[in-house]
This record gives C-alpha cells, structure tokens and sequence, in this order.
C-alpha cells in the first residue's frame, strides 16, 4: 500500500470540498477492520474524482476566461526561437507564471502581428490550467463595459468583476481614449488588484510604448497615478521585427527562413 494513502486521500477530499482528515480515515480503518487493499482501492476511487474535479475547474476557468477555445494560443505553440534580443530569457521564462507569483504586470509592446496577442493569451491560458480566473478583454471592449456600466450606475460591480480574475489581460491599449470618468474606473480597478493579496497580474498589449499611453487616456493626475501602479515593478518587453502574419506563405512560396524578430 502507498504509505501516503491517507494524506492522498485528505488531500483529495478537501480539494472536492469536505475536509475528511487523516484522523478520521485511520479511525474508520480501525473501526472497519480496513486492511491495505481497501485503502489502496479508497485512494484510487478519490483520486480519480479529484482529477475529474480538477478537470471540471480547468474547463470552467477556460470557458470563463474569454480566451479562445479553438485554435488556442499556448506557450506551446509559440515559436520562441524567432525571437531574439537581451530579454530573451524573460520571454522564456513566462511559462514558469513566475510573474504572477510575483504579482508583477507584464506589458508586450511591438508592431502588429510580433506576437503579443499570441503570448498574453498563451500567458493566460496557462493560469488557467493552474487553477487561476483568468479574463481577456480588449481595450476598446473595457471602455465600452465602462461606459455601459455608467449608464446603469453599476460601476462598483463592473470593478469588482475585473478585479476577481488573478490574471487580467488588457489587449491593444491605444485603440480608443478613455474619458476621464473610464479613466477614473480604471485607476480604481488597478488600486484595488494592486492591493489584492493573492496572485495577481495584469498583461498589457500596444503598439504604443507606455510613454505614449497618455494619448488615450483623459490626462491628469488620476492618469499618472494608475500609470505609475501599472509599471510599479513591472515586466515590460518592447519587441521589433516583423510580422509573423502570413508567415507560413513566406515560407511555402520562397522557402525562406523564419522572419527574425527583436526584444530589445
Ligand atoms: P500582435 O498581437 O502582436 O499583433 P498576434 O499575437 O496576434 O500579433 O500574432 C499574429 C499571428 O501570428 C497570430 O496568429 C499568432 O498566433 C502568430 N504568431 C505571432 N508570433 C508567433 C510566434 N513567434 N510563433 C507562433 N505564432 C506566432
Ligand atoms: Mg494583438
């Protein structure tokens, strides 16, 4: 019999949500006369169901998080070695989710089609799978939430919704200017993730280096404050080259190699 039985299968209850300890399970098997066979045969049956839970949780965070669900974006499919420059590492190393352990943002800024979209979903999709709410919008889709939330005067609940995700992905910053009141929500929304005390990061996607980010928000001091909260310790890869969009054409029409690209 496996000698951590029993903590297997504490371990595994409380994950399926009721707390059976160690201590009642040996008492049962005293009390039952429960030999190793059994208890091997218990611990297989919780298993199982802890996996199917696990399972269930990670279908439900995927389904929830907005991300796509065919064709996904993973790390997996990523194509890390067309990709060069002294942050390299870093890049690589995203998978580790070191970064929202860390509870740092992380910003990828570049032109169209280098890959930022591809890595901040790959990013999400793997908080996912280790169990964190995760949650993608789109810039111009957060000042529409914004402004629909205002007319209903349910800015409070729209906050708190953004808040809940561990992983929040602002995709293309610099598609649309946020008004001084979406400013202003958006201030609030990242005071109160930067106060959150769990894992927690926010990837950001532009075209725009953050210094240009002023142009698409109602400038004042609310601004410079969510700014400064934003890029407080934050990861920020600023990425050149071309664009990996119609690659594989390239590729079959010419046999050329891949396209290099540069995080600076
Ligand atoms: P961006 O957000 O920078 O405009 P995307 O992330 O949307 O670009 O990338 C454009 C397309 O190219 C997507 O289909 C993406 O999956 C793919 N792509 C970009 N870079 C890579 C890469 N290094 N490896 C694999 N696919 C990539
Ligand atoms: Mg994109």
């Amino acid at each position: 019999m496996n000698s951590n039985a029993f903590e297997e299968i504490q371990a595994a209850s409380k994950l399926l949500g009721f707390g059976l300890s160690c201590e009642e399970l040996a008492q049962i098997a005293q009390d039952g006369n429960i030999g190793e066979q059994e208890i091997e045969a218990i611990r297989k049956v919780f298993l199982y169901m802890k996996n199917k839970k696990t399972d269930a949780v990670i279908s439900m965070l995927l389904r929830t998080s907005r991300l796509p669900l065919k064709a996904p974006k993973t790390f997996e499919n990523f194509d890390f070695e067309t990709l060069h420059g002294k942050e390299i590492d870093t890049l690589k190393n995203l998978p580790t989710l070191s970064a929202l352990y860390a509870r740092k943002n992380i910003a990828f800024i570049g032109p169209p089609g280098i890959g930022k979209t591809h890595l901040a979903m790959a990013f999400g999709r793997a908080c996912c799978f280790q169990g964190y709410k995760t949650y993608f919008i789109k810039a111009t889709e957060l000042n529409q939430k914004f402004n629909d939330a205002r007319k209903l005067s349910r800015e409070g609940k729209a906050i708190t919704s953004l808040v809940k995700p561990s992983c929040l992905i602002i995709d293309e910053v610099g598609h649309c200017v946020f008004d001084k009141e979406n400013t202003r929500m958006l201030f609030d929304l990242v005071d109160r993730r930067y106060n959150k005390d769990c894992p927690s990061t926010m990837i950001f996607t532009s075209n725009k280096s953050p210094d240009k980010w002023g142009e698409f928000f109602n400038e004042d001091a609310t601004l410079l404050c969510t700014l400064d909260r934003i890029f407080d310790d934050a990861i920020v890869f600023m990425m050149k080259g071309d664009s990996y969009r119609g690659r594989t054409q390239k590729t079959i029409a010419i046999q050329a190699g891949q396209p290099a690209k540069i995080i600076e």
